[in-house]
């Protein structure tokens, strides 16, 4: 929805890596060791795939990156890889959802997204716990560049799209 609001490119890893996996390349064998247990694909193999991705992608009005960065290193590379086309990061969108909420939405996306990671309540714990270790420290990262904005995650998709549409509004202004 944001994108067609916005005429956003969207670069999910998660989506590339899973590309890779049913294409049965190297990367793709690697990666999916760790996506099975819902474990993080090592910051080298990330960041080696979005610097490919990145140059292989024309000019747009901006991107939405989702799901990446997902550590402290891969923040750095992304803020340099940025600087090297003289762009840079508006802003860290960070949605906040009960743990329970998303465990239920996981599992239930589960039923027809096919992902082994959606279906194992074990896998999405372990997906949680990650977040809240190598992740969620990335909130203080954006925020000493004042470029987090905390979202409530909780309600409908429509109310949520529609906090997610007045942030970025205020951005693109
Ligand atoms: P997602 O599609 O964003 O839910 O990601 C699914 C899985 O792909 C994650 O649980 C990780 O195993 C892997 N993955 C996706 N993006 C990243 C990333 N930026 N860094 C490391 N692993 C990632």
């Amino acid at each position: 929805m944001l994108l067609e609001k916005f005429g956003l490119a969207h670069l999910s890893t998660g989506d590339i890596f899973r590309q890779h996996i049913k294409g049965e390349t190297a990367l793709g064998v690697r990666a999916k060791q760790y996506m099975d247990k819902g474990a993080l694909v090592p910051d080298e193999l990330t960041i080696a795939m979005l610097r490919e991705k990145a140059a292989e992608l024309g000019t747009v009005a901006g991107f939405i990156f989702d799901g990446f960065p997902r550590t402290t290193p891969q923040a750095i590379a992304l803020d340099a890889l940025m600087a090297e086309t003289n762009t840079s990061i508006s802003a860290c969108l960070s949605l906040h959802v009960a743990d329970d909420e998303l465990v239920a939405r996981l599992l239930n996306r589960g039923k027809t997204s096919g992902r082994a990671d959606d279906s194992n309540q074990k896998v999405i714990e372990n997906r949680l716990a990650v977040y809240n270790r190598e992740t969620a420290p990335l909130k203080e990262f954006y925020a000493q560049q004042n470029k987090l904005w905390e979202i409530d995650g909780m309600g409908t998709v429509d109310e949520i799209f529609e906090r997610l549409r007045a942030a970025v509004n205020q951005l693109a202004h």
